[in-house]
């Protein structure tokens, strides 16, 4: 159980309640989230009669996540990236390549992409591949280039951690941590990343539910990490036409349960460079917070993910066109 400390508890009835929760030998931590002071105790809480102890409440939700509840926090959460808000009026764009392939490229589309109003570069450097033998990322010499990118360009950076070796590393170059879809459930780095303050864009895992989606975002949340970003990259169906299967409808779901923010990546999406403009447009239209897309100088020349890359010319037709869509929604790039 989750439980909260009155703002105004005394020092004296805090004392008494956490010297109740070693008495009885129950295992639990405190938690930061922002300025509200929280108790983890370790199931078992009937050990713990609250009745006798004010300034202690049960964190009430009518879901199994916690803190991400809306019932939690009722106002939506704007994670601040250096300056760049994400969850508020303003809807961000990240763009760039699936991965990092030398320093001029990945500087030549960081250009391009920040002419057209891309805030946040994107560009894998530790990939998760599906094959052993497929292009792995530059690793730590991707994360170089990036860092140089940043200096010139001053763009912010998202890139993917894929084990917990590498946070450090990643830590020095990104202001947002990517967990793949492939790691939405490795709950040993996301323990580790909810340690750091860093914001982090989760990835919906490739047949997660919302509850799982929601779920693994607890344990950011839970370990202290109140930066969490959420992103809808589509799922695994039946249907073949497309690679995965967007699932927009996640969004106003998402927006009801939960104050997380929620951004979308049509390139994983779909997996097809001709949707990517439509199911851009479509996500603004559904609520999304903003978006991730693949931009690629030469697609066809690209070390991952090409077929589903928009050149940087098609890029800047979609950000001229989406802020019609989110005028609609009283929102603006
Ligand atoms: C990526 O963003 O390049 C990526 C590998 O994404 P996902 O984890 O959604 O497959
Ligand atoms: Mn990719």
């Amino acid at each position: 159980m989750i439980l909260e400390l009155e703002k105004n508890i005394s020092s004296e009835n805090k004392a008494k309640f956490l010297s109740k929760l070693f008495e009885k030998d129950v295992h639990f931590r405190e938690i930061s989230f922002g300025d509200r002071g929280l108790i983890h105790v370790q199931e078992n809480g009937d050990l713990i009669s609250l009745g006798e102890f004010s300034g202690v409440n049960e964190v009430r939700s009518s879901q199994q996540f916690k803190l991400a509840s809306r019932e939690f926090k009722p106002e939506d959460t704007v994670v601040d990236v250096g300056g760049v808000k994400i969850g508020g009026k303003k809807l961000v764009s990240i763009a760039g390549p699936c991965a990092v392939e030398s320093l001029e490229r990945t500087l030549e589309i960081a250009k391009r992409v920040q002419d057209s109003g891309a805030e946040i570069l994107r560009g894998g450097a530790f990939k998760p591949r599906t094959s052993p033998y497929s292009f792995q990322g530059l690793q730590h010499k991707g994360i170089e280039i990036l860092a140089e990118v940043k200096a010139r360009t001053g763009l912010k950076i998202i890139t993917e951690v894929i084990d917990t070796e590498t946070i450090d590393e990643v830590a020095a170059v990104a202001d947002i941590f990517q967990i793949g879809s492939r790691n939405m459930q490795n709950f040993s780095l996301l323990k580790k990343i909810g340690k750091t303050k860093k914001p982090v864009l989760l990835k919906r895992g490739l047949a997660a539910t919302l509850d799982e989606l929601l779920l693994s975002a607890e344990y950011l949340l839970s370990e202290g990490n109140p930066n969490v970003i959420l992103c809808e990259r589509g799922i695994r169906t039946f249907a073949n036409h497309t690679r995965n299967t967007l699932d927009l409808s996640i969004i106003p779901t998402v927006k009801e349960v939960s104050h997380l923010p929620i951004i979308v990546d049509p390139s994983h999406g779909t997996g097809k460079r001709n949707q990517i403009y439509d199911m851009s447009l479509a996500s603004i239209a559904s609520g999304a917070d903003g978006i991730i897309v693949e931009v690629h100088n030469q697609p066809s020349e690209a070390l991952s993910d090409g077929f589903q890359a928009i050149e940087p010319s098609d890029f800047q037709k979609l950000m001229r066109d989406i802020s019609l869509i989110a005028n609609v929604r009283q929102r603006h790039f």
